[in-house]
């Protein structure tokens, strides 16, 4: 049994499909418990709500906010009170001004905030990192397509403001080209379209500069896809072609395979967080969530067809 005590709270889809497995695969950590209103893991004690674990479970070390992004401010305050570790789902909060709040509450409480991107882990992501670091980059192209009816069954929230719509999938592309990259880029310019019914959008273009000009990058996000699904980043650099392929489980570098990896994205987050406990430090990294939000701001809105489910 490992030595964290952890707890899920919002036990959905990514909770059931990544998190109870890739904490039961990690000797660092125990499930002790749950809070969810609906959702349970067998065998595990539940809790309506995060108050009523906090209250039941006294010796717990840390919680892992898997709801929506929307109640997610709300519950990560009340577990830094506590003087729980705490780890994110991605998006780490429905705006940027609410983590950094979180922020400061985790360093009063020397506690660990870990604002989780999935994508990060995925096994080309650290190989694409260090084969363009150095090298100049001429374009980036992101290309992010896959079916909503697939993979968010009936997910309202989603839908509604601060569910991120299309940018739910599209931050984890973001997630990964920040990291990746060895200069920073900003939006330029956006446009967002919303089904008329909608108060998200089902696709994005943006388009990003750096600091050497426009045009550096590019990226359409769209929930529209059937058939294959595309999660790609093509690089071209100075000296070669980097493509991320299947959300980074895939590497290329000019044509030729590199990495072709199977899914370990999550137990990849949860090493990481039990690192972050015992040095008693934070790792929260708002550059994906700051490009979303730019486009919010600057994105020319267009309405298309209404959406169902
Ligand atoms: P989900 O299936 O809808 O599960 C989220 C759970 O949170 C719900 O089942 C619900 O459980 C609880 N919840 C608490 N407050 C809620 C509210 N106001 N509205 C709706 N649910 C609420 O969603 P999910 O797909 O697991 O996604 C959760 C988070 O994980 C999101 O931030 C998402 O971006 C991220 N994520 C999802 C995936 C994926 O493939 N689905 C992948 C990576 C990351 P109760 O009703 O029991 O309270």
């Amino acid at each position: 049994m490992g030595s964290i005590r952890i707890a899920i709270v919002g036990v959905g889809k990514i909770a059931k499909d990544q998190h109870v497995p890739s904490i039961a695969g990690n000797p660092d950590f125990a499930l002790v418990a749950t809070a969810s209103r609906h959702g349970k893991v067998e065998g595990v004690p539940s809790f309506p709500d995060i108050e009523s674990l906090l209250e039941n479970v006294k010796d717990l070390d840390a919680v892992a906010l898997c709801m929506p992004p929307g109640p997610r401010y709300s519950a990560a305050l009340t577990a830094l009170r506590a003087g729980k570790h705490v780890l994110l789902e991605k998006p780490p909060g429905a705006t940027v001004s609410e983590v950094d709040d979180l922020v400061a509450e985790a360093a009063r409480k020397r506690v660990s905030l870990f604002a989780t991107w999935h994508s990060r882990f995925a096994g080309g992501v650290a190989q694409a990192k260090d084969w363009l670091a150095g090298k100049t980059i001429r374009s980036v192209r992101i290309d992010w397509k896959e079916d909503v009816r697939k993979w968010h069954p009936g997910q309202a929230w989603i839908w509604e403001p601060g569910g991120f719509g299309v940018f739910d999938p599209g931050i984890n592309a973001l997630s990964i080209v920040t990291d990746i990259l060895p200069m920073p880029i900003h939006l330029t310019s956006a446009r967002l379209q919303f089904p008329e019914n909608r108060a998200q959008p089902i696709a994005a273009e943006l388009v990003f500069a750096d600091a050497d000009g426009p045009d550096r990058a590019s990226a359409t996000f769209d929930w529209r896809q059937t058939g294959p699904q595309t999660w790609d980043i093509h690089v071209s650099t100075d000296n070669g072609e980097l493509l991320l392929r299947s959300g980074g489980d895939k590497l290329l570098i000019d044509g030729q395979t590199v990495v072709d990896s199977g899914d370990a994205e999550y137990a990849g987050i949860y090493w990481r967080f039990a690192e972050l406990i015992a040095a008693r430090e934070s790792d929260v990294d708002l550059r994906p969530l700051r490009h979303v939000a730019d486009a919010f701001m600057i994105g020319r809105h267009e309405f298309v067809e209404p959406f169902e489910d």
